[in-house]
């Protein structure tokens, strides 16, 4: 057999993290156009490199994995392989396993996976296997989104505009139309073992209900949306009760769907409501784009004037919060929405994130390990990006004066008192004048509704006036800008 020949007999190893699809990921089309046979492996990162999923992630990739290896194996593709470790070491070993000379990957942003991977890349270097690193997960590089004078933009309004003005990102790339298995495989870890579905009580029933994990799912949902919501998105996406966004966010997160197709898929459409869904996704680039130039996004205040913030120790508190019984109704939707369903509406994040770090004055860390912990869509740039917004910590922050009152929030976004009905059932009785505010209710209307308010749901946990004056005698030494809002 001559040397070139044994060379395309040695397979390409594609090494799947965040990118759990067939469709646009360069990554395994490069592999499949070598003409290789093609070992298509999940690494599950377990020390160092990206920050661990938390319970509600778990859940979803356990469903996207599985989605994943069936995409691969109708394909034609040989067994997903299944790995867990040390990103650099477990690849290293894979590839040695594998008989591989060329790796691919997509690659990824967070600071301690770029370190990751940097390590992969040099012990595959050492190891004399070739590598390539492909991209896929934003529109653009966050490192070369600049300003005039080549510094990171803290500002979105003038980032959004800078990217306006670049060229329209690549078009996605085709799936592979086959992949070619390899004579042997690596031996892979089992799905079930890594235990990532609930153990004990099986909390995951809202999720089920609720979602369709993988590539496919990603599809169905982006059609759904392009069908029934999109053209009223600029409106209907403030309203909590109505399916009026996406809903694509846990899709994008774990890299099912990327931003290229959902330009693609709106390519031919114009609109109000088309311009503002590609403005919400200018937002997440923005959120890598931070991510960037402040590696310590989840933990660090990026205002390092918040370092020395009072804030209070409240275990209680941000238990009442936790569990929805805080006494406003919006905000017990909105955190019982997020219990059950691994999702909150993007307004009724602002809300509940507001109320914990402004009227509870609890650190935006805890709301925003919450939030990692239970969100489908948890995210490494856009949920601390996002808290860090509300709290005023962040470099895009909203004014330190800003408190959002949640009846008013309540009344403006849920007038009839739809969505707390849906998620507050204690309440589903009581007329739409005191949906909002139940504790100013009449006697006659809370006998009406049948609800013993203190009993059967929860009195106000701060007094809103209270807490505000609180809050803003607090955040008095620390003034913001007013900016622009994600
Ligand atoms: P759509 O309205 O359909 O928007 C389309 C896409 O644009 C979203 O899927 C998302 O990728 C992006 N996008 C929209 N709004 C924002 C935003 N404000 N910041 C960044 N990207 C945005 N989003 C996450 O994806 N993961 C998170 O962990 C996350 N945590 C958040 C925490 C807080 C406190 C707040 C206020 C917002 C957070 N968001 C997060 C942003 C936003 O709430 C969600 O992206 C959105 O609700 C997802 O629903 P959708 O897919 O229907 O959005």
């Amino acid at each position: 057999m001559t040397d070139r020949k044994r060379d395309v007999e040695k397979p390409v190893l594609v090494v799947f993290r965040h990118d759990l699809r067939v469709a646009d990921n360069r990554a395994l089309s490069a592999a499949a156009a070598t003409g290789k046979p093609v070992v298509a492996a999940f690494v599950l990162e377990i020390d160092g490199g990206a920050r661990p999923p938390g319970a509600a992630r778990r859940w979803w990739l356990h469903h996207s994995l599985a989605a994943l290896a069936k995409a691969v194996a109708r394909l034609g593709g040989a067994p997903l392989i299944l790995r867990r470790g040390a990103m650099g070491e477990t690849v290293a070993a894979l590839a040695r396993e594998a008989g591989a000379d060329l790796v691919h990957w997509n690659r990824r942003f967070e600071p301690a996976a770029v370190v990751a991977d940097a390590d992969m890349a040099a012990r595959l270097f050492a190891d004399g296997i070739r590598t390539e690193r492909f991209e896929g997960h934003l529109l653009h590089d966050p490192a070369r989104v600049r300003t005039g004078s080549g510094r990171a933009y803290r500002v979105f309004a003038p980032f959004w505009r800078a990217l306006s003005s670049e060229t329209e990102p690549r078009d996605p790339v085709d799936p592979p139309h086959s992949l070619r298995a390899p004579a042997s495989l690596p031996p892979s870890e089992r799905l079930d073992d890594w235990a990532l579905l609930p153990e004990g009580p099986d909390w995951a029933e809202g999720l089920r209900a609720c979602w369709t994990p993988g590539e496919e799912g990603a599809r169905t949902r982006l059609a759904a949306f392009l069908e029934e919501s999109v053209t009223d998105y600029a409106v209907e996406r403030e309203r909590p009760a109505s399916f009026g966004t996406s809903r694509l966010s846990p899709h994008l997160t774990h890299g099912e769907i990327t931003p290229a197709q959902l330009l693609t898929a709106l390519k031919r459409r114009r609109g109000r409501g088309v311009d503002t869904f590609r403005k919400e996704l200018a937002w997440r680039e923005f959120a890598y784009h931070l991510m960037c130039s402040h590696p310590h996004l989840a933990t660090d205040n990026v205002d390092a004037r918040f370092d020395e913030f009072p804030w209070r120790q409240s275990a209680a508190d941000l238990r009442r919060w936790q569990q929805g019984r805080t006494g406003y109704p919006l905000v017990d939707a909105g955190m019982r929405e997020l219990w059950r369903t691994g999702f909150m509406h993007n307004r009724v994040r602002m809300v509940v994130a507001s109320f914990l770090v402004k009227h509870l004055l609890i650190d935006w860390r805890s709301g925003e390990a919450w939030f990692w912990d239970t969100l489908v869509d948890a995210d490494p740039a856009n949920n601390p990006m996002n808290w860090q917004w509300v709290a005023g910590s962040g470099a895009d922050a909203a004014p330190y004066f800003r408190i959002f009152n949640p009846v008013l929030q309540g009344e403006r976004f849920d007038p009839g008192g739809e969505y707390v009905r849906r998620f507050v059932p204690e309440l589903a009785r009581l007329g739409d004048k005191w949906i909002h505010k139940p504790w100013a209710a009449p006697g006659k209307a809370l006998s009406d509704a049948g609800l013993d308010l203190e009993a059967a749901y929860s009195l106000p946990l701060v007094d809103h006036q209270t807490a505000r004056r609180r809050a803003l005698s607090a955040f008095d030494g620390i003034r913001s800008t007013a900016n622009d809002r994600p």
